[in-house]
C-alpha cells in the first residue's frame, strides 16, 4: 500500500457538494498500479444520478461563489496552490502508483499543475471589461464580464492533476463553479485536489468530483441543461462525441485533443541540441503527451548523424518502477497502449523501416515497453498518421523546406510542433507555415501557465492557461445606458 505523510489524501470516495460519498448502488472500481500491477483500493462506480446532484450543488453554490469579490477567490486558489506545494510528494506519490510517471516527473507536474492555481488566482483581479465609443449622444456602451455559469470537466489520465487545475483554476477564478470527471485511470490524484481544495476554503458545491462510468457522468454532463460550458481534455474521437452532445443545449465548449507533433531538425541545427529537444518531447510520459513528437522528420545531410546521436541518447534512458531513482521512463498506462505501439512498429517494419533500437516490450513485464527509434519511416506507415502515444521516435527523411512543410501539414491535427533551425529567415517562415497553435522553436518543451496552449484543425477549440484561458469562463454582457 502506498506510504505517505499525510494518508488523509488518499480517498476512496467522490467528493460531491462538499461531502465524501458512495456510489448510490454501492459498486465501486479498482484503481491499479500500472508499475506493479497490484490494486491500489477503489472508488466508488457513479453514473448520472450522482453527477445530476453534483450539478444542483454547482447551480446552488453559483450565486455566493460569483458575488465574492476577485480578491477573495484569489486567495482561496492561492491558498489551494500552497497547499499543494506542501504536499507535493505526497502528491507525487499518489500520481506515480496510480499513473506510473517517474517520481521527478510527478513532482513536476505538481508544480505545474499548481501554477495554474496561483496564475488564475492572480488573474482573477484582471478580469475587466470596457466603455466603448458610443454612435449616440444621449447613451453608453458598457461592455462586462460576467462568469459563463455552472461548468464540466473531463480530464485524462496522462496529466491526472495538471489537466485539472488548468480547468479548475480559470473556472473558479471567474466566478463558476465545476463538476470534474476525472479520468478512471487516475481518480486518486483528483480526489486528492479536492481534499486540498476543502481546506483551501473552496465552498461546498463550487468543485465536486465525480467518478465512474464515463458515458453515464458525460452524459449527464453534457445533456443537462444547468452546465453551460463543458471543457474537455482527451481524445479527439470522444471530444468529437462530446461536442454532438453539448449540440443541442448549445454549451460552450473547449477541447484540448488528440495531436500529431512533427519535430524537424534541418541541415543547420545544432544537433546534440536537437537530440535532447526530441528526448524531452518524446519520451517524456512514456510518449503519452497530446504534446509528443509522433513524427521527427530530419533532413538529408544530417540524418544518419542525428539517429545516431539520438539512438546513443535514447540508451541511456532507464526504464522502471517510477518510483526508483534515477528511472526516466516508467509503464505505459495500459495494456492497450503497449498493443499500440507494437502495432505501429510491426506496421512500419512491414513496410520497410530499420529499427535502430528497442522495438519490444521490456523484460520488467507489465505494460513496460522499450525505448525504441525506428529510421526510414515513410508517409505510407500509421505513425504518420495516429498519435502513437508511446516511446517510439520514428526517423522520417526530407530534402527541401517546402516539402517536409507539406509533410508535417498533412495530418487533420494540429496541436503542437517543433523545429530546429539557426537560420533567422527559415525560422520565421517555417513558425509561420506550421498550421498547429504551438510551436516550438530550437526546444521541445513549451508548456507553461503563462502561454496559451491549445490546437487548430481537428486538436481542439479554445486555449487554455495564460491570458486567454479565462475567456472560455466568461461571458460578455453589454449594457446599453441611456442618459
Ligand atoms: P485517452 O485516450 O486519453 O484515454 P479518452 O478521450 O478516451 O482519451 O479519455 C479522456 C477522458 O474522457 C477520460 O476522463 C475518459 O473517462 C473520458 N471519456 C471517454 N469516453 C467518454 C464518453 N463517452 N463520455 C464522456 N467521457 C468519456
Amino acid at each position: 500500500m502506498l506510504t505517505l505523510n499525510d494518508p488523509s489524501l488518499l480517498r476512496q470516495q467522490a467528493y460531491i457538494d462538499g461531502a465524501w460519498c458512495d456510489a448510490d448502488e454501492s459498486a465501486t472500481v479498482d484503481v491499479i498500479n500500472p508499475a506493479t500491477g497490484d490494486k491500489l483500493g477503489t472508488v466508488p462506480h457513479m453514473g448520472a444520478r450522482e453527477t445530476r446532484r453534483a450539478i444542483e450543488a454547482a447551480a446552488a453554490a453559483w450565486p455566493a461563489w460569483r458575488k465574492k469579490t476577485a480578491r477573495e477567490r484569489s486567495l482561496v486558489l492561492r491558498k489551494w496552490n500552497d497547499l499543494m506545494l506542501e504536499n507535493a510528494d505526497d502528491l507525487a506519490r499518489i500520481m506515480t502508483a496510480e499513473q506510473g510517471k517517474p517520481l521527478a516527473e510527478a513532482k513536476g507536474e505538481v508544480a505545474y499543475a499548481a501554477s495554474f492555481l496561483e496564475w488564475f488566482g492572480e488573474q482573477a483581479k484582471r478580469v475587466a471589461g470596457e466603455t466603448l465609443q458610443s454612435p449616440w449622444p444621449d447613451r453608453r456602451i458598457v461592455v462586462t464580464k460576467e462568469p459563463v455559469g455552472v461548468c464540466a470537466a473531463i480530464t485524462p489520465w496522462n496529466f491526472p492533476a495538471a489537466m485539472i487545475t488548468r480547468k479548475v483554476g480559470p473556472a473558479l477564478a471567474a466566478g463558476c463553479p465545476i463538476v470534474l470527471k476525472p479520468a478512471e485511470l487516475t481518480p486518486y490524484s483528483a480526489l486528492a485536489l479536492a481534499v486540498l481544495a476543502e481546506r483551501a476554503g473552496v465552498p461546498k458545491g463550487v468543485f465536486s468530483v465525480v467518478v465512474g462510468d464515463a458515458k453515464a457522468i458525460g452524459g449527464e454532463l453534457t445533456g443537462n441543461p444547468t452546465v453551460r460550458k463543458l471543457s474537455f481534455t482527451g481524445s479527439t474521437a470522444v471530444g468529437r462525441l462530446l461536442m454532438e452532445q453539448c449540440a443541442p443545449t448549445i454549451k460552450k465548449v473547449s477541447l484540448e485533443l488528440g495531436g500529431n507533433a512533427s519535430f524537424i531538425v534541418f541541415d543547420d541545427a545544432d544537433l546534440d541540441a536537437a537530440v535532447e529537444g526530441a528526448i524531452a518531447s518524446k519520451y517524456r510520459n512514456a510518449g503519452q503527451t497530446c504534446v509528443c513528437a509522433n513524427r521527427i522528420y530530419v533532413q538529408d545531410g544530417i540524418y544518419e548523424a542525428f539517429a545516431a546521436k539520438l539512438v546513443a541518447a535514447v540508451e541511456k534512458l532507464k526504464v522502471g518502477n517510477g518510483v526508483e531513482a534515477g528511472v526516466n521512463q516508467g509503464p505505459l498506462i495500459e495494456e492497450k497502449a503497449v498493443l499500440k505501439v507494437e502495432q505501429h512498429i510491426a506496421d512500419a517494419l512491414a513496410k520497410g523501416a530499420r529499427l535502430l533500437l528497442g522495438g519490444k516490450r521490456h523484460a520488467l513485464g507489465h505494460s513496460f515497453f522499450q525505448p525504441t527509434v525506428l529510421a526510414d519511416v515513410t508517409a505510407d506507415m500509421a505513425v504518420a498518421r495516429e498519435e502513437t502515444f508511446g516511446p517510439l521516435a520514428p526517423l522520417f527523411r526530407f530534402s527541401t523546406e517546402d516539402e517536409v512543410i507539406a509533410l508535417a501539414n498533412d495530418t487533420e491535427f494540429g496541436l503542437a510542433s517543433y523545429f530546429y533551425s539557426r537560420d533567422i529567415g527559415r525560422v520565421w517562415r517555417v513558425a509561420e507555415q506550421i498550421e498547429t497553435g504551438m510551436v516550438g522553436v530550437n526546444t521541445g518543451l513549451i508548456s507553461t501557465e503563462v502561454a496559451p496552449f491549445g490546437g487548430v484543425k481537428q486538436s481542439g477549440l479554445g486555449r487554455e492557461g495564460s491570458i486567454y484561458g479565462m475567456d472560455d469562463y466568461l461571458v460578455v454582457k453589454y449594457i446599453c445606458m441611456g442618459t
